[in-house]
């Protein structure tokens, strides 16, 4: 076609068709239109997409910064998002409760699993990351522990204040129980106290624990003035140890001891009234009462003395001297009981020491006027 023709020109009768130049131009006009429409069309839905994606990157750039926020995975990172089919299935929960907030972002998800390969990865150094958290978590409560251990150990000192309170009160309690038997001791026959040891046993320990609690404050122990006499003694002489307690004075001197009391604490003891005892009559040389006049049948304990020693034996009492209203009183009464007094000493001015010595055999029907001592009451602590 000539660029002088144009389209419509209708070479055979040489005339310009206007129709036809109608149809053309209305022609290339709707295909012009077309292509515009068609271009257009791509392009809106370029933009769509283009947009739906950066829309997409927003929303994901939004939850990981809440991620981040909530400490679950480090900054710079992607959240950890678990591919679909994944078979890692040792995630932790931290990974768990990332994946559920995932779950609105669908798009986003879309997108980081076809960037698999990078996802695992990153969710791998992810997992590693929570690892060490963990680590740091574990060690942080360890040292916690380990602080709070230590805490306790500072506080000794005051469970040592406690014990100690306890242990005071302990004492006291055994000091109070102590008193109360000891009083009923110094009150009551010796065959009451036969009776009373005899139903309780516990009774005898807890007086026992006591009584060495007591003399452990005194300055000075009789009984050791008691053995010091009897050192000097013949070896040979046989000695009655009459409420020997522990039998402190048998273990003592190398002379053949009788331990006598109303328990016995020891095999050695023998356990019975001091008032009737198995000995035989008139077979020891010495007889000891040291803190032991306890009951109120004195006359008694004194007449049994009278039975088992030889005459010139030897007879060593002693006494707080506290319990003593009238000395010579009391000096009369075991003049009546066969008795002379041979010595008399003050030990470190709470003691009364005597030494008696039979001077005949009276027999235990002979004529005495019951007497006792003042019963020795010890004070609260
Ligand atoms: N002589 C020891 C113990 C003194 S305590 C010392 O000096 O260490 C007094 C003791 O006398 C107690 O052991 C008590 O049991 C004992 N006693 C008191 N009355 C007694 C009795 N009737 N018969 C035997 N022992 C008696």
């Amino acid at each position: 076609m000539s660029l002088f023709k144009p389209a419509a020109w209708d070479s055979t009768v040489e005339v310009f068709n206007f129709q036809s130049a109608k149809k053309n131009s209305q022609n290339s006009v709707e295909k012009t239109n077309k292509n515009i429409a068609n271009e257009i069309l791509k392009k809106k839905q370029k933009n769509k997409v283009k947009k739906t994606s950066i829309k997409n990157g927003r929303i994901e750039k939004r939850k990981q910064k809440k991620l981040q926020k909530q400490k679950l995975i480090p900054k710079g990172l992607q959240r950890p998002v678990k591919p679909i089919n994944s078979d890692d299935e040792d995630s932790s929960s931290a990974d768990s409760s990332a994946e559920s907030d995932s779950d609105g972002g669908i798009g986003s998800k879309q997108k980081v699993i076809k960037s698999g390969r990078i996802e695992k990865n990153k969710l791998k150094r992810v997992e590693k990351l929570n690892k060490s958290k963990l680590t740091e978590v574990h060690n942080k409560n360890v040292a916690a522990v380990t602080a709070a251990t230590n805490e306790l150990k500072l506080i000794t000192p005051a469970n040592a204040q406690f014990s100690a309170y306890q242990e005071k009160l302990k004492s006291q309690l055994v000091g109070g129980r102590f008193r109360f038997i000891n009083e009923q001791l110094y009150t009551m026959s010796s065959q009451k106290a036969v009776e009373l040891f005899t139903a309780d046993r516990e009774a005898y320990t807890a007086y026992h624990e006591g009584f060495r609690h007591q003399s452990e404050q005194w300055p000075f122990n009789p009984l050791k003035r008691i053995i010091k006499t009897i050192k000097n003694l013949p070896k040979t002489f046989e000695i009655g140890d009459f409420g020997c307690g522990d039998a402190e004075l048998a273990k003592s001197v190398p002379n053949k001891v009788y331990s006598i009391d109303l328990v016995s604490a020891k095999p050695d003891i023998i356990a019975c009234d001091m008032a009737h005892t198995p000995l035989k009559k008139e077979s020891l040389d010495v007889a000891v009462y040291c803190l032991s006049l306890m009951g109120t049948n004195l006359k008694d304990f004194m007449l049994e003395a009278n039975r088992v020693l030889k005459v010139d034996g030897l007879l060593y009492i002693v006494e707080i001297q506290t319990r003593f209203d009238n000395v010579q009183d009391f000096i009369q009464r075991l003049r009546s009981c066969g008795f002379q007094l041979v010595r008399k000493d003050m030990l470190s001015k709470l003691f009364l020491f005597f030494q008696f010595k039979k001077v005949q055999s009276i027999g235990k029907v002979a004529i005495v006027k019951p007497f006792q001592l003042k019963p020795c009451l010890y004070r609260k602590r």
